[in-house]
């Protein structure tokens, strides 16, 4: 941690130090006769999900978490799924419920989202726990994105308390989350959309800047100011290096100008899947209470 903003926000330390925060509590649980256990539900073979399931199990392996993952076929039945949630939700050994999404379409997700109860729904993906997230309520857990940024922010020791946030994207996963976490910091949050007039304007005003919109460095050094901190969000393909990845945010030019900002990769990415991990420790922190 630094007393001072650095200008390149990375997400290494910030993960590195979220996950030795997780392996000593993990291990402190396993000594009292518990150990940490997520449970992962994946169908199908898409290969976002198989890389991201292979980060979440290294991620858990190094904190002692046991990482249960069931795969299933692409044409697994609806019912045969619901059964493993049902399962999983009344398993005391099981602390955290995971699965990919979206869910097959001829799935009712929001149906089988519900089957998740919140003291185990690590990535909020129940109504429930989105609910609580807007209602201040911290007895659940925020989706593990927005909760990644918050870590970023304050490791950083960015200040929130009275300063402007401007949320570029409104989804259910990360722009609306993200904002009701910002107000309950005590910013006063702007969130922008594919309708919002004047968007450079309103966010060049920002002191605090956050793009999560899905467009690869849609958000250039016009629409930033000096001494604003950036968050870079987004996880695009890079349409100018084929096969690499890049950001909402138009790093090269952005940096130079504003006082600090978060790299794609090797941002917020790098802090979402230790977050997973923290998430998990504390439902079972808090079953073991
Ligand atoms: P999403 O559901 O597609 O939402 C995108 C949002 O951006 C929408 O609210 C949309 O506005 C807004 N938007 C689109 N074009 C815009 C424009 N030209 N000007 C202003 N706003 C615009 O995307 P998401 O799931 O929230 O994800 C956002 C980004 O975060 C993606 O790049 C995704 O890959 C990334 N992501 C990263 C992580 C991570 O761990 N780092 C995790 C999840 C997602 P409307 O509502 O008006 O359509």
């Amino acid at each position: 941690m630094t007393n001072e903003i650095k200008k390149e926000l990375t997400g290494k330390e910030v993960a590195a130090a979220i996950m030795a925060d997780a392996l000593a509590r993990s291990e402190k649980l396993a000594a009292a006769g518990h150990r940490p256990t997520l449970a992962v539900f994946r169908i199908g073979e898409r290969p976002d999900d198989v890389f991201y399931e292979g980060s979440i199990k290294r991620h858990c392996e190094r904190a002692a978490i046991d990482c249960r993952c069931t795969t299933l076929p692409a044409d697994v039945a609806e019912s045969e799924f619901a059964e493993l949630l049902r399962s999983a939700a009344t398993n005391p050994e099981i602390d955290g419920i995971f699965f990919f999404s979206p869910l097959p379409k001829t799935f009712d997700e929001p149906t089988l989202r519900e089957l998740i109860p919140a003291a185990k729904d690590v990535d909020c993906l129940s109504k429930a726990s989105a609910a609580a997230v807007f209602c201040g309520d911290e007895s659940g857990f925020a989706p593990c994105t927005p909760s990644a940024v918050m870590e970023m922010l304050r490791y950083y020791q960015v200040p929130l308390a009275g300063k402007r946030a401007v949320v570029i994207g409104r989804s259910l996963v990360v722009g609306k989350p993200l904002a009701m976490l910002l107000l309950a910091a005590n910013a006063t949050v702007t969130i922008c959309h594919s309708r919002t007039e004047n968007l450079a304007a309103v966010c060049r005003d920002a002191d605090v800047l956050l793009a999560a919109v899905g467009k690869a460095r849609m958000v250039t050094a016009d629409f930033v100011s000096e001494n604003q901190t950036v968050i870079d969000v987004g996880v695009n393909a890079d349409p100018e290096n084929p096969g690499k990845m890049c950001g909402d945010v138009d790093y090269a030019n952005v940096l130079p100008k504003v006082a600090a900002c978060t790299p794609v990769p090797g941002g917020v990415g790098l802090v979402t899947t230790a977050t997973l991990c923290r998430h998990v420790i504390e439902a079972a922190e808090r079953a073991a209470k």
